[in-house]
């Protein structure tokens, strides 16, 4: 049995066992290249309720040539819009404007701060996403947001008005060292915020596919709590969200700030203990329904496909591709996988083989099924791919 990352107390608790799984974000440049299939399962650990993988890989091997993506679905950028703007007016920013946001992408998110009120700075770990930042015109450290760094962040920039951490936790190999490096870089006036898919979601709606191996941690309010219950800092507001099948949106701050914890997180921390996320009896049950889901689809696949209809994808991001790869050999009998973005296209799904194709073929090849994979976003695909049905094509999804 393993032990916990955090606590290091041993861990009795699986959630799900995926099996062997390729990287998810490891696409193939051809049809050949040997691809490495490691462990997936997620654990929890009873005492500091920390949801996590059981064997972490090597971030390095993951994140040195990442293929960036965040700039290209519409929702996702209107999201990034509303929460610069929301911050502007929510934050006072008159006696400091340094804003930071770890893992900055391209600065698709920094880009709706004027540079002219603002100091802005990125953090984007991934050498080739840091160099489209620059030209992007954000200021942006190629770094990881650790320890180490963090006092040389300190030294260098001194300390944010607003940090930014959203949607990146989960990202991070060693979640109590990130924290840590919260710690450090906060001033008292600092304010934290730190989104992410919510456990509570993942669990009750069975997103097995938002489970990977760069996702190393599932996180909620009750474990975010649990972990910095030792550090100089606080949770003081909670705000739920759409995002990712429904993300919570953390509002942290040093404890030595004199702002009120509001309401709304004593609320949240006992709704989710009610919802039974860390029974045993729940991690069973969730398991089970995964395998079920994936009996489903492959009689989809088996039926269809002796009807020799074309079956195709939408969306190779990761959350697809852990789909595909978990629902196992019968997705190669999908034909392809279109997606939007040109530096996917023409490569292939690692552990299946399928390629990534331009959705502009769709035209041509005129699928008899499209099954789309990133159902977060099944609304604006749905409208986007709508003139499928002109030949009798449809859109189906799995969730
Ligand atoms: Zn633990």
């Amino acid at each position: 049995m393993s032990s916990c990352q955090v606590c290091r107390k041993k861990i009795n608790l699986s959630l799900i066992d995926m099996g062997h799984m390729p990287i998810a974000n490891d696409l193939k440049k051809s049809k050949d290249n040997k691809c490495n299939l490691f462990p997936l399962e997620v654990l929890l650990c009873e005492y500091c309720k920390l949801f996590q993988l059981s064997v972490r890989i090597n971030p390095q091997s993951i994140f040195s040539d990442y293929v960036y993506h965040s700039s290209y679905s519409s929702s996702w950028l209107a999201h990034a819009k509303n929460f610069a703007n929301k911050v502007k007016n929510d934050i006072d920013f008159s006696q400091n404007n340094f804003i930071m946001e770890i893992a900055s992408n391209d600065g698709y998110l920094l880009k709706n701060f004027d540079k002219n009120k603002f100091k802005i700075l990125g953090l984007e770990p991934a050498e080739n996403v840091a160099d489209i930042a620059r030209k992007n015109n954000i200021p942006t450290e190629a770094i990881f947001f650790n320890e180490d760094n963090a006092t040389y962040l300190k030294n260098k920039y001194g300390k944010p008005k607003l940090i930014i951490a959203n949607n990146v936790l989960a990202h991070v190999p060693d979640i109590k060292d990130f924290l840590r490096a919260l710690d450090i870089v906060s001033a008292r006036e600092t304010f934290i915020s730190i989104e992410f898919p919510s456990v509570v979601n993942l669990i009750q709606d069975f997103q097995f596919d938002t489970i990977y191996h760069e996702h190393f941690t599932y996180l909620s309010l009750n474990t975010i709590e649990n972990l910095i219950n030792k550090l100089n800092l606080k949770v003081f507001r909670v705000e739920k969200l759409d995002t990712h099948g429904g993300s919570i949106r953390l509002w942290l701050a040093k404890k030595s700030n004199d702002i009120k914890i509001q309401k709304n997180v004593h609320l949240e921390r006992s709704k989710e203990l009610k919802s039974k996320i860390f029974d045993s009896e729940t991690l069973k049950l969730f398991s089970r329904e995964c395998f079920k889901r994936k009996d489903r689809f492959n009689n989809f696949l088996k039926e269809e496909k002796n009807k020799n209809l074309k079956i195709y994808a939408y969306g190779a991001a990761a959350k697809g591709i852990s789909f595909l790869n978990f629902c196992g050999d019968n997705c190669k009998k999908i034909l392809g996988v279109f997606d939007k973005n040109e530096m996917k296209q023409g490569c292939y799904i690692p552990g299946l083989n399928i390629e990534i194709l331009d959705p502009k073929h769709i035209n041509e090849i005129k699928p008899d099924y499209i099954i789309i994979l990133p159902w977060n976003l099944k609304k604006e695909i749905k409208k986007d791919l709508s003139f499928i049905s002109n030949w009798g094509g449809k859109l189906i999804s799995f969730e």
